[in-house]
């Protein structure tokens, strides 16, 4: 459940709605509508959740004179009682079954003028951007482009969360000889791993990755009844959400035992140079898309170039994945605040896989690490 409040005063808030409103009017929008989830999260502090029934901010853009107003499910209010509308100038308007909740807003947007061009929520449900695409009229783009420019620059509230998340996330690691071992399945050892990320700090384990041996090779693969192996290569990528809402995302690789495959150093140690000079290159003004180069040009000299099968990284925050992204072609540059993955792998089809990601920060002049376990494989008594 994403209802638990940000520890944040009113007065952080308040500013990033009028951030967000003045964003909205440069892009010359009318309105920001809304849903529950991490933008919700981000203006108000609490995210909710969306169901049939329509829950949505209605932010004007700045230069008019209505405000903000927060449409609700009658019965869902109480979930929205830690949201300062008063200090925030939000005002709240209740609606009830039977009435029509997209009719409601498009009324509220018509306040000030027509609205001609209104922004959704990228994570609305289609449930209720049709019915107000109906409702409204006029154009409906997305609201992400608007509402990144203000979240992908971290204040230092939020960078101490994301910096707590990660010293949670590496005492869990710091544990690993605990849960992995020879003769256990990837999903037992994925079932302490979850317990161990909630005693450390986190709301919840939002994902849990054991890939032994082939599994390693699919970046995304979860755990499975694979039974662990001496000798096995082993990716293991965790995190979750802070009860502030910041998340974790961390992946180092071990070996059980002296690894069985004979390029499993070798190879390693490629990647291991490549996540570092991937890091390394972290600083303002360096383009999203040289430090993904940075990651991926040491591991295509050495041969894998085709065996690292995804970008460098990917934005962090109230969302695990989130701008920016760290790939070719992504020209945006960095700027202190930024917060990221740098997270190379190479997979081996079929035989084993191995990554490497820390969640590093932008800082005035250079990078810095939230996460400081060793990079080294990691070798477990078996
Ligand atoms: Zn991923
Ligand atoms: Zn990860
Ligand atoms: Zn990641």
């Amino acid at each position: 459940m994403a209802t638990v409040s940000l520890q944040q005063d009113a007065s952080v808030l308040s500013a990033r709605l009028g951030r967000a409103a003045e964003a909205a009017a440069r892009a010359d929008l009318d309105a920001l509508l809304i849903t529950p989830g991490s933008d919700l999260r981000y203006l108000l502090g609490v995210g909710g959740e969306s169901f049939e029934r329509l829950s949505a901010l209605v932010l004007p853009a700045a230069g008019g004179s209505a405000p903000p107003v927060l449409v609700l499910p009658k019965l869902e209010a109480p979930g929205y009682a830690a949201v300062p509308a008063e200090q925030l100038g939000v005002e709240v308007t209740t609606w009830v079954d039977g009435q029509d909740p997209h009719g409601l807003v498009a009324d509220l947007l018509r306040r000030d003028r027509t609205p001609s061009r209104v922004a959704v929520a990228d994570v609305m449900p289609a449930l209720h951007a049709l019915p107000l695409r109906s409702a409204v009229g006029g154009e409906q783009v997305l609201a992400g482009p608007v509402l990144r420019e203000l979240r992908m620059r971290k204040d230092a509230a939020e960078i101490e969360q994301l910096r707590a998340a990660g010293a949670a996330i590496d005492r869990v690691h710091a544990r690993m000889g605990e849960f992995l071992r020879a003769g256990r399945t990837e999903a037992e050892v994925g079932a302490d791993i979850a317990a161990a990320i909630v005693e450390e700090g986190h709301a919840e384990a939002e994902f849990v990755i054991v890939g032994s041996a082939a599994n390693g090779a699919s970046p995304h693969h979860a755990v499975s009844d694979r039974v662990i192996e001496r000798g096995d290569v082993v990716v293991v990528d965790i995190g979750g959400p802070l009860p502030s809402g910041y998340n974790s995302d961390c992946t180092r690789t071990y070996a059980v035992g002296e690894p069985a495959q004979p390029d499993v150093r070798e190879t390693y140690a490629v990647l291991q140079a490549a996540q570092e000079a991937a890091v390394r290159a972290v600083r303002p003004g360096a383009t999203a898309e040289s430090i993904d180069a940075a990651a991926r040009e040491p591991i295509a000299a050495a041969g894998f170039g085709r065996e690292f099968i995804h970008r460098t990284g990917h934005g962090i925050g109230l969302d695990v994945h989130e701008e920016p992204y760290i790939v070719g072609g992504n020209e945006m540059p960095l700027e202190p605040g930024m917060a990221f993955s740098v997270e190379p792998g190479i997979y081996q089809q079929g035989r084993w896989g191995a990554r490497i990601e820390d969640i590093v920060l932008v800082t005035e002049d250079g990078v810095d690490s939230v996460n400081e376990r060793p990079h080294e494989l990691v070798v477990l008594a078996e």
